[in-house]
């Protein structure tokens, strides 16, 4: 819902740009829920083309000194934005349930999941290294450089409003570029909250920079010929149309896209562990993660012992405000609970078995939040929408098959290939599947695989547009360009003119 913002100051979210909230030209905004109460809780505005032209106009102008800061300038920078961080997160965990829902343990986590990878970029030194290789002809040396890009865009999902931006930013600014962040106009504070932390940290006015807004703001930096990359997570559709147009015009881009994460439990399994995985992936963050499992394939032999143990543990379940010691809390908006729950209807008629249904749960919240409970639906055929479609919600499915290469089949037939976890005790099996699945991030025993800052994190198939992971090393290199250098000092002895194309001796 967006429309012309005729509010007092205080309810409307400014861009942040030069160090500092600004509230662009555009009188277009957008409203932010409490998905908990149900309610308007502020507006945020939405940036005009002509907007984020100045956003990037002063990115630009803060990159020509940012680009010279020294290494040591950067560390240090860094540094102290992780020691604010981890001080001031209790803060930045209120706003992320506030707008996203999350319970606040989930919202710790999350912080947590993304202060790592701004401890990665805080080592970026070594990262800069380059490669020398001396002497390659007589009195000749060549060797690599890797040089920032200059302003890079990224542009953000709502369900990590605060771990995605710091994925990317931490790596961008450490490897000397300047950013504009478009996060979730559907929780945007956390980019501001951000914003001023990292000013408070000593990072120069301009460096970085959130512009918020819808399409009209994302495709402006799409398009912008001053921005020179574009790091995009979000649905797959959307994914797509950004990696095509970004990169017809001339950008690099890496476009994070849906998933439809698969768990295999083989009969060797321990299914209480398997149990207990199935429950934290499936309903974590009420099923609104790129990682979350949305499809357990159940081998026949131990299909019903399994669905009754994932059964009674949801009974245990506390559904309600993330404020009040809950397990999960609402969805995002009322339009996606009801289009989350309308899977719930098709499933009968599909012929599945819904064995826990969570419309009309009780709750500890308020009546009117985005409130759906745990569902798991059994016996989901291959062929029903409850399997093929990305549901992002609380709703878990089983499909039953007859062993490891059926299960197999189903997961690499998947458009999608983002995460995927086999649960057994079996060695060889494990090893088979980590060779085997068709997908970006494997868990053996581990439902979640989402890798440490360390590794880089990434997709197959329709979940990444783009060959370049998200932080560690991909990260690194994703925000810089090589240069290659041959150096030669004078020597006499390499005088003369020869036009015959450069050779070694
Ligand atoms: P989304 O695609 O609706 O929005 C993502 C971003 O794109 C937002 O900033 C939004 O403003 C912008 N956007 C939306 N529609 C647009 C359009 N038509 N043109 C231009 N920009 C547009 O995604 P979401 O609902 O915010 O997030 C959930 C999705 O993100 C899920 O599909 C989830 O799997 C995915 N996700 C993937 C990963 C991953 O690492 N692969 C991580 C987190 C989320």
């Amino acid at each position: 819902m967006t429309d012309t913002i005729s509010r007092t100051e205080t309810t409307v979210l400014d861009h942040w740009v030069n160090g500092a909230p600004w509230a662009g030209a555009s009188d277009r905004s957008g409203d932010v829920y409490n998905p908990a109460l149900g309610t308007v809780q502020k507006h945020v505005r939405f940036a005009s083309a002509d907007d984020v032209d100045a956003v990037v106009g002063a990115a630009s102008a803060a990159w020509a000194q940012w680009r010279d800061a020294s290494i040591a300038k950067r560390q240090s920078v860094l540094f102290a934005f992780r020691e604010l961080l981890n001080e001031r997160k209790e803060e930045l965990a209120e706003i992320l349930t506030a707008e996203h829902g999350k319970v606040l343990s989930d919202a710790r986590g999350e912080i947590a999941r993304g202060m790592e990878v701004v401890e990665f970029a805080c080592g970026v030194g070594h990262l800069t290294k380059g490669a020398y290789s001396e002497n390659v002809s007589t009195g000749i040396d060549v060797y690599t450089l890797r040089q920032p890009l200059g302003v890079v865009g990224i542009i953000s999902p709502f369900n990590f409003p605060a771990m995605v931006p710091l994925w990317f930013f931490s790596i961008a600014l450490a490897a000397g570029n300047a950013v504009v962040l478009k996060p979730s106009e559907k929780d945007p504070t956390a980019a501001n909250w951000l914003a001023g932390l990292l000013t408070e940290a000593g990072l120069p006015d301009g460096v970085f920079n959130v512009v918020h807004g819808d399409k009209e703001a994302v495709d402006a930096l799409l398009e912008h010929p001053d921005v020179r990359a574009i790091s995009f997570v979000g649905s797959t559709p959307i994914a797509k149309y950004v990696y095509e147009r970004a990169t017809s015009a001339g950008k690099r881009v890496q476009a994070l896209g849906g998933a439809k994460n698969h768990m295999l439990v083989l009969p060797d399994a321990d299914l209480d562990l398997a149990a207990d995985a199935a429950v934290n992936a499936g309903f974590g963050s009420a099923g609104e993660r790129c990682m979350a499992i949305s499809v357990v394939l159940a081998v026949d032999s131990v299909a019903d012992a399994f669905v009754a143990k994932v059964a009674e543990r949801m009974g245990g379940l506390k559904v309600g405000d993330g404020r009040r010691g809950t397990d999960m809390g609402p969805l995002i908006t009322g339009q996606h609970r009801d289009k989350v729950a309308s899977y719930i209807d098709v499933a009968g008629s599909d012929g599945a078995a819904v064995v826990v249904d969570g419309r009309g749960i009780e709750v500890d919240g308020d009546a009117n939040g985005f409130w759906l409970g745990p569902t798991l639906i059994d016996k989901v055929p291959t062929s029903s929408s409850v399997y093929g479609d990305e549901i992002f919600g609380p709703v878990l499915s089983v499909v039953r098959v007859s062993g490891y290469e059926e299960g197999l089949g189903i997961i690499n037939a998947s458009r999608y290939g983002n995460g995927t976890a086999i649960f057994t005790n079996d060695g060889g099996a494990a090893r088979r599947f980590q060779r085997e699945a068709t997908v970006g991030m494997i868990g053996i025993n581990v439902p979640i695989p989402v890798p440490v800052a360390y590794h880089s994190f990434g997709g197959w198939k329709a979940s990444l547009f783009g060959d370049a992971k998200a932080y560690g090393p991909h990260g690194f290199d994703f925000f810089t360009a090589e240069k290659a250098v041959t150096s030669r000092w004078l020597d006499p002895s390499h005088g003369g003119i020869n036009l015959g194309f450069p050779q070694h001796d």
